[in-house]
């Protein structure tokens, strides 16, 4: 062993040859922590210092090659200033330098997944070569950040200025043909050859066969193309860049500007202007968020395997009613490998879902997804009827009937009458009490709720509601059979509204008291569009069902009077009374029409204004900024209060749920981050400012206390 450290190590195999393997020892997999970065730099000073080494493979020790830095380590280096960051990034860089500038033939061995910095290593590689298994990628723009360990640098100069801005500014994730044909890579072998073909390629370097040194000569000048010519290809670059990113997200331009700013530059001048605009970048709102959320999905992800752990089998699923929630769960658990029976009482309803399924499953084989096997499989797996056969072996059945309290009882307490004890039972509603509803029932410890989100193959949210008599073991269950759905479960105790809607609520109760004072609903849209939602809230209404909704604001108005029961006429109940469900009968705020190609297109309606004129004030222009507060401190004082309440069991679990459930803008991180972002103190004077408008704008003792304190929900 020429070299052992905790994360690599070196040694000699034949004919000169050495092997450099990554292995972070006590992890499942390999990361860029700033022990491995050290690590490499001792192997590479020990390779520096032995003759008997000619060339180099680059290999690792687990199932992946390296997927990326470590992101944990990020939140307190972000919290240094500029330079120091940047200066941080001069040091890595610094060891993968002295990797590169190893004047022995070097060649990546990629097994797995090599993304981020993983990638960047191998960049620092004279050749690359990928197992047909690889996945490669700089995802870095996700994370609100760009590459920092010379990503910037040697991709353009690899594969060219188009090639380098789509990989790093989309920061996708590439399988390893793809990444032959723009030149990533240098060949893709099976996953057994690639050892051999890794020590073939060194070989034929020190045979003289290939010229080692001219290909890593190209990384370290400027960009080969003229200054005109490189001008322009960054400039169509920019562009499309701008256009895709938009305002919201700053990374993936600064990575742009970075690239061209260095053009013209060595590969250690280049280095310096990566450095210093990675550290601007990551001292931005969007990188804590965005570095935030990822922490935090983490966090959620490990709390919930630690839920379902030990949780047994689920091989047999069954929904009760096929329509656009119970058509859509039978198609999402056959799709994703557990067979499941459908049942209704109406025929049509039954070829209703499966005809939806089988729609859903050609998109799918159209787009190259799914062979026609594949459809055939899946369809096969869901199986429709009219009656309880074969229910007893079953593990969980999701009941997604009609919103109907009554009729939910009666449904779930004969089909208890038809299932073993232990099998666990879940209702889909999104308004009725899971306590309630279990108290049809003779075993409510095997009963909870599971709501889906509609579409429920979009969607990525599944809240698990724990009643009051829920077991462990249930929800156990029904958190294992959302992850094995390929969902994000999110386990919440029963209240009205449960945690998603209970948040919502407020923030409709705050456009209906914007709307009372004469705001205009298509400038509210607006505003909330660019603060980052996918859609402003007139809309949001439209696209939920004006009549869904309204049902659901009583229910939260009778749920918590004190502050959801208004004493104004909503606008939502106009237009609810006037027959104007949304998209669903194609007039709601909006007026829904086809286009040309058949496309639904959403269009203005003077008729609204007509309609909701006599219970508005005269139309009033706010500025952005009150719209802003009248709309986002109702919905981030009710996520306090379902933290206070213990709806939720954490502030991670509460900012994601709000994130994969109603597209919460991610680069705001979620409701309470984005009172972190405002700091907890000022939040509460914002809320003392608006409480007059009623008990939705009051700060909650927590987040009083809280400021009281000086906390805040994330560090
Ligand atoms: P839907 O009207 O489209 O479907 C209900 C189905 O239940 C119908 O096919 C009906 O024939 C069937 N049904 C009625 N009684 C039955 C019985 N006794 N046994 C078996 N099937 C029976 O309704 P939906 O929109 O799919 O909603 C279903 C549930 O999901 C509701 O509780 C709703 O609140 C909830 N939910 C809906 C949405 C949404 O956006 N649609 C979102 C989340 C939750």
């Amino acid at each position: 062993m020429i070299y052992q450290g905790n994360a690599v190590s070196v040694q000699l195999l034949d004919d000169g040859i050495a092997e450099l393997k990554f292995d972070l020892q006590g992890e499942s997999v390999n990361k860029f922590n700033q022990e491995t970065v050290e690590d490499l730099g001792k192997a590479v000073e020990a390779i520096q210092g032995n003759s008997d080494i000619k060339g180099l493979i680059v290999t690792s020790g687990k199932g992946v090659f390296i997927v990326g830095a470590d992101i944990t380590e990020f939140t307190d280096m972000f919290k240094l200033p500029e330079d120091e960051i940047a200066g941080w990034c001069l040091k890595s860089n610094k060891v993968f330098n002295a990797f590169e500038d190893l004047d022995i033939p070097k060649v990546a061995a990629v097994n797995g997944i090599a993304l981020g910095g993983g990638l960047e290593m191998c960049l620092a590689a004279d050749f690359r070569i990928l197992s047909e298994k690889a996945q490669v990628g700089l995802p870095e723009v996700k994370l609100g950040l760009f590459p920092g360990f010379g990503g910037t640098v040697r991709m353009p100069r690899l594969i060219g200025v188009d090639n380098a801005v789509e990989w790093i500014a989309a920061g996708g994730q590439h399988r390893a043909d793809k990444a032959l044909k723009v030149g990533v890579a240098d060949a893709v072998v099976a996953h057994d050859k690639l050892q051999d073909a890794a020590i073939a390629l060194v070989k034929q370097c020190l045979e003289g066969k290939i010229d080692f040194r001219a290909k890593r000569q190209e990384k370290l000048e400027p960009l080969k193309l003229p200054p005109m010519e490189n001008m322009m290809a960054f400039q169509t670059c920019m562009a499309m860049v701008m256009g895709q990113a938009g305002k919201n997200y700053p990374a993936p331009v600064a990575a742009v500007k970075a690239m061209q700013t260095a053009a013209g530059m060595n590969r250690d001048q280049a280095l310096e202007v990566e450095a210093k605009g990675f550290a601007k970048v990551a001292k931005t709102p969007q990188a804590t968020a965005l570095v935030g959320l990822f922490l935090a999905d983490q966090a959620v992800k490990k709390v919930n395997g630690k839920t379902a752990k030990g949780t047994k089998a689920i091989d047999q699923a069954a929904v009760l009613g096929a329509g656009i929630m119970g058509g859509g769960i039978a198609f999402q658990s056959a799709l994703k490998g557990t067979p499941i029976i459908m049942k209704d009482i109406a025929d049509k309803a039954l070829d209703l879902g499966m005809s939806e399924a089988s729609k859903l499953l050609s998109k799918r084989v159209s787009k190259g997804k799914l062979d026609a096997a594949g459809m055939g499989k899946v369809l096969s797996a869901i199986r429709p009827t009219l009656n309880y056969g074969d229910f007893d072996n079953v593990n969980v059945i999701v009941e997604a009937v009609v919103e109907n309290q009554k009729i939910k009882q009666s449904v779930l307490a004969e089909t208890e009458g038809k299932v073993k004890e232990g099998t666990v039972l879940a209702s889909n509603t999104s308004t009725i009490s899971i306590t309630k509803l279990a108290e049809a029932l003779e075993r409510p410890q095997d009963f909870a709720g599971m709501h889906f989100f509609n579409p429920v193959h979009m969607m990525p949210l599944v809240e698990v509601i724990r009643g009051e008599k829920t077991s462990d073991e249930t929800v156990a269950t029904l958190v294992a059979y959302a992850q094995k759905m390929g969902k994000n479960p999110i386990v919440v105790n029963d209240c009205p509204g449960f945690l998603v809607n209970r948040v919502l609520f407020p923030y409709f109760g705050g456009f209906g008291m914007l709307m009372r004072d004469g705001a205009d609903f298509q400038a509210v849209d607006k505003v909330m569009q660019k603060f980052g939602w996918p859609m402003g809230p007139a809309y949001l209404m439209d696209v939920v069902g004006i009549d869904t909704g309204v049902h659901a604001a009583q229910v939260m108005a009778e749920g918590f009077p004190e502050r959801m029961q208004y004493d104004f006429k909503d606008v939502s109940t106009v237009m609810f009374e006037n027959n104007r469900y949304g998209q669903k009968n194609g007039v709601g705020f909006y007026k829904y029409e086809l286009d040309k190609k058949g496309k639904t297109q959403k269009v203005v309606d003077e008729t609204t204004y007509e309609l909701i004129k006599p219970h508005v004030a005269d139309t009033k222009e706010f500025d952005a900024e009150e719209i802003i507060a009248r709309m986002m401190i109702p919905m981030c004082t009710e996520t306090v209060r379902c933290l206070e309440d213990n709806i939720v069991g954490s502030a991670a679990e509460a900012d994601m749920a709000m994130i994969y459930g109603i597209g919460f803008p991610p680069f705001r991180g979620g409701p309470l981050r984005y009172i972190d972002s405002i700091g907890v103190q000022a939040f509460v004077e914002l809320c003392d400012k608006y409480a007059h408008l009623g008990g939705i704008y009051e700060a909650p003792q927590m987040l009083k206390d809280m400021a009281a304190k000086g906390e805040s929900f994330f560090a």
